[in-house]
């Protein structure tokens, strides 16, 4: 006659176990997932991923420029044009 199991199943790996511990101790046992992220004055988040150029919006330098930047078009034009400006005045264009 059939009967009734209970398996615990990874939620990671989806892999199934007979026995609570083991699948709590395969569930423990894979690595974390780290992301590295811009963070923003206002709280913007920018993933950086390393295969991107430093300069495209999901490398280094972009992230952190872009993180910073409004997501609001008008206030963004606004702090553009100030970048601009300061750029401008660096080099002395
Ligand atoms: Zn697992």
């Amino acid at each position: 006659m059939a009967h009734i199991e209970i398996w615990y199943r990874c939620p990671v790996c989806n892999k199934a176990y007979n026995d609570q511990r083991e699948a709590t101790r395969c569930k423990n046992r894979h690595p974390l997932i780290e992301e590295t992220w811009a963070v923003g004055k206002g709280g913007k988040g920018v993933r950086i991923f390393d295969n991107w150029h430093p300069d495209s919006v999901h490398g280094v330098n972009g992230a952190l420029r872009e993180a910073d930047l409004s997501d609001f078009i008008e206030e963004r034009k606004l702090q553009l044009a100030e970048l601009t400006k300061c750029e401008q005045k660096r080099t002395g264009e």
